[in-house]
């Protein structure tokens, strides 16, 4: 491999996610930074170097829309993912930070994903299988590119023996146990497309968390009902508990999104991560509207057609990169580098 952990040296984190933890690091040998991921692997030795062997395909995914990969080795527990280091961010970290993300780069951000999509399928046959905002980056010269796609099916079932790998932009078909096609993640795409316009997750209560996003909160005093419930996006459920925990009662808001896997009350209602699971499988699919903004129709329709709940009425992403929002879309990279410097400057 090109990279080995001796020569890196920590700078900071950048954040954690399902048995994972993302750090800043220099690379003393390049004169450069990265971004080193550490997953834990609670596996023999040998599912370790497997996964290692598997992740080699990293080394052939190049494309201006798939995040560099610079090398992998184990580190005692873990396994190490060197890759490149996007600046900007996450699209979740941009839209938690910044509110939610301007209708137009929200169409790059699509045609980006799609094309990373596309070149995972067309050239690696790879399914990515857990597309949200916190797997696409963004960096200051105004680039998107997608991460963490399931290039190891042994890293996939380490870490599915650890959590229920089930986040709540899995399609209907998933969470009826199908098993995942591209179309699955064009479910996906089209939840992070509403989440990153609106600012919240769709499946969100926004009656009572006004404080929660103070952007919009500042910028219209109109309410918009949202859906009548609420829940944290990437809470999963370990699997020997299959029902989370409820906080006490008089915890605040707050406090009760902190802990990973419960449910929050809204409006009166109360919802479990079991109980999202069935609203998307039973429930009509959410759509890109609220009752603060309009949206161009264009971009409507494209997120409307990216949420057929039957994966075979949903669009392909050929068809979906061919579609009007997308190819009447004036935004150059030179717009798209000034939205991401934006992002980054404000704090
Ligand atoms: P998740 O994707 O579920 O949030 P990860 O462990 O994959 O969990 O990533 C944690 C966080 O680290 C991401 O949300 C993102 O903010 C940050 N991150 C991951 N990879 C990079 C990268 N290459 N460059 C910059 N930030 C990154
Ligand atoms: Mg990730």
């Amino acid at each position: 491999d090109l990279v080995k952990d001796e020569d890196l040296e920590i700078i900071h984190d950048l954040g954690a996610g399902n048995g994972g933890t993302v750090t800043k690091v220099w690379n003393k040998k390049r004169n450069c930074v990265m971004a080193r991921k550490l997953i834990l692997v609670d596996a023999k030795p040998s599912v370790r170097k497997q996964i290692l062997r598997e992740l080699q395909i990293m080394n052939d995914c190049n494309s201006p829309y798939i995040v560099g990969y610079y090398g992998c080795f184990p580190v005692d527990v873990h396994v190490g993912i060197v890759i490149e280091l996007m600046d900007a961010g996450s699209l979740n970290d941009i839209y938690r930070h910044n509110g939610p993300v301007p209708i137009e780069v929200v169409g790059k951000v699509a045609e980006a994903v799609l094309h990373g999509l596309m070149y995972l399928y067309d050239v690696h046959r790879i399914i990515h299988r857990d597309i949200k905002p916190s797997n696409i980056l963004a960096n200051t010269n105004g680039e998107i590119k997608i991460c963490d796609f399931g290039v190891s099916g042994e890293l996939i079932n380490s870490i599915a023996n650890t959590f229920v790998g089930t986040s709540t932009y899995m399609s209907p078909e998933r969470i009826q146990g199908a098993p995942y096609t591209i179309k699955s993640d064009v479910w996906s795409l089209g939840i992070s497309l509403i989440e990153l316009a609106l600012g919240r997750f769709p499946f969100t209560d926004n009656q009572d968390n006004e404080n929660d996003n103070e952007f919009e909160a500042l910028s219209d005093t109109e309410e918009d009902p949202g859906p009548e419930h609420d829940f944290d996006p990437d809470a999963t459920l370990p699997l020997s508990t299959q029902r989370p925990k409820l906080p006490p009662a008089d915890t605040t808001k707050k406090e009760r999104r902190k802990s990973k896997g419960v449910s929050l009350a809204g409006g009166g209602h109360t919802m479990s991560i079991l109980d999202l699971l069935q609203h998307i499988v039973n429930e009509p699919a959410p759509r890109l509207t609220s009752r603060r903004k309009t949206f161009p129709q264009e971009a409507v329709t494209f997120v409307q057609d990216c949420l057929y709940k039957d994966p075979a009425e949903r669009t392909s992403p050929q068809d979906l990169l061919a579609s009007d929002w997308i190819v009447n879309s004036k935004v150059t990279q030179s717009d798209l580098k000034t939205w991401a410097l934006s992002t980054v400057s404000e704090d």
